[in-house]
């Protein structure tokens, strides 16, 4: 029986991994990484020390495209509702490797959503439905995200340095197309120049399409209108955040929808 550990490279999928060793043992367990070629530099710097404290056997998977790649292959540039990215570049790979290599009665499936969003785990029930899946960090003893970062740092590994910078989570260099007004406010303000980046890929979409399209969108009298990152930049610069739904986070989850 082999325990199979989604790992993103954030903490919750890391303190999955501990419980799993812990319960499993280190020799029947593998980590699984997707790359989606847009990761942040220090994700890499945290995979290779965690693995290596926790001496376990790691798969790294990537398809060869980043998302936005994905999103002129299949013509859609990805948002809250759809994210090709996701399927395409995380999902699938992970899939395509389980099926190859185990049946479903010879492996369990781990993943490192926690008490605090429980609602997320009926999507990977759902998806993976021949398989049997587990949550770990959804049972007791529950921990909050700065008890496992004191956990992971009384271990001598320093924390994603996304989260020091305050995002919510360590995937795709803390840009998703799944995130919200909020989220992208942050980015601008943290990481301007990959702000920037994604702002200009966005343009081109918007031009390879030839559509009126963006990532984001408000609400305005009742009716949903495209925010693109050019106008939230530039709102944000102009100081006119009041339009700006700072507590639009959006939420991001490769594998929970
Ligand atoms: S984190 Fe967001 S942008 Fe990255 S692959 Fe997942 S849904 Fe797409």
């Amino acid at each position: 029986m082999k325990h199979i550990v989604f790992y993103s490279g954030g903490i919750g999928s890391w303190a999955t991994a501990k419980r799993v060793i812990a319960r499993q043992g280190k020799e029947n367990v593998v980590l699984l990484f997707t790359d989606t070629l847009i990761e942040d530099h220090d994700l890499y710097r945290f995979i290779d020390e965690t693995v290596r404290e926790m001496d376990v056997d790691l798969i790294w998977l990537e398809d060869g495209r980043t998302p936005w790649e994905v999103f002129k292959d299949v013509r859609y540039l990805g948002n809250s509702r759809i994210a090709q990215c996701s399927h395409l570049l995380k999902q699938k790979p992970a899939n395509d490797w389980i099926k190859t290599h185990f049946k479903p009665e010879d492996c369990i499936l781990y993943l490192g959503i926690d008490w605090s969003e429980s609602h997320r785990t009926k999507a990977p029930l759902r998806n993976y439905a021949s398989y049997r899946v587990e949550f770990p960090m959804c049972e007791e003893p529950f921990r909050t995200k700065s008890d496992l970062i004191s956990e992971l740092e009384e271990l001598g590994i320093e924390q994603p340095r996304l989260y020091k910078k305050g995002f919510a989570h360590n995937n795709c260099g803390g840009f998703c197309v799944r995130a919200g007004q909020g989220h992208f406010a942050h980015l601008l303000k943290e990481l301007s120049d990959l702000y920037k980046h994604h702002e200009i890929k966005e343009q081109e979409m918007r031009e390879f399409l030839d559509k009126d399209v963006s990532i984001l969108r408000r609400t305005r009298n009742g009716e949903k209108i495209n925010l693109t990152l050019r106008q939230l930049r530039e709102e944000v610069e102009c100081k006119k955040t009041d339009q700006i739904d700072m507590f639009d986070i959006g939420g991001c989850g490769c594998f929970v929808e």
